[in-house]
């Protein structure tokens, strides 16, 4: 339900995304095989997870309080995805790409991390694992989600700083990536 709920909230982004209107797309077969990989692993496994029993032998022996925390973080990260959404409304696209017109968007989420997205990911991600209790599932999600970021992450910000020049610099310097920021930026 809450895999569901996340697809959800995604959804009518998805659905208006057009990708003819966009003036550069990069890496567009590397990222398409990214989020495929994202997909089977994270959704993949938890299917399997939920309608089998071939991954009872990775269940790890987590008291049932704490599995329903887990549900909480999940629910909460979905919540913050959603959020997120809202913010960078149509400058959203599953890969990456700019707009004709693209400006930056620092507001809201965005004020102090630059890929709140992927936050809300990881938070759902990691709460979903606790609930599932599974290492299996936990390991698919989370190595898999790991290995886009690592990729994606610095191409990201590589061609968003080609595009929007200093005003993403000091963006940059006054934020955190998946984390806020703790120190001040130095002068
Ligand atoms: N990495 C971001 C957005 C993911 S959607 C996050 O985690 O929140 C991917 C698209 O968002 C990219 O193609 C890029 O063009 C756009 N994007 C990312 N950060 C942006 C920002 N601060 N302002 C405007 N567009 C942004």
């Amino acid at each position: 339900a809450l895999i569901a709920l996340y697809a959800i909230v995604r959804a009518p982004y998805q659905w208006r995304y057009r990708p003819r209107h966009k003036k550069a797309r990069l890496f567009h077969v590397r990222e398409s095989v990214l989020i495929s990989f994202v997909t089977i692993c994270w959704w993949g496994s938890s299917a399997v997870f939920i309608f089998s029993a071939r991954l009872d032998f990775a269940t790890l022996p987590l008291p049932g309080w704490l599995r329903m925390g887990g549900a909480c973080i999940m629910l909460a990260g979905i919540l913050y995805f959603w959020r997120v959404h809202h913010f960078l409304g149509s400058h959203w696209s599953p890969a990456l790409e700019l707009n004709e017109l693209h400006t930056l968007v620092d507001t809201g989420p965005y004020m102090r991390i630059r890929h709140p997205m992927y936050t809300a990911i990881w938070i759902s991600i990691i709460g979903q694992s606790i609930l599932c209790a599974n290492w299996v599932v936990a390991a698919a999600a989370c190595g898999s989600f790991l290995l886009l970021c690592v990729f994606r992450i610095p191409d990201e910000e590589r061609m968003l700083a080609s595009e929007l020049g200093q005003q993403y610099g000091d963006y940059i310097r006054r934020t955190g990536r998946i984390l806020p920021r703790i120190r001040p930026p130095a002068e």
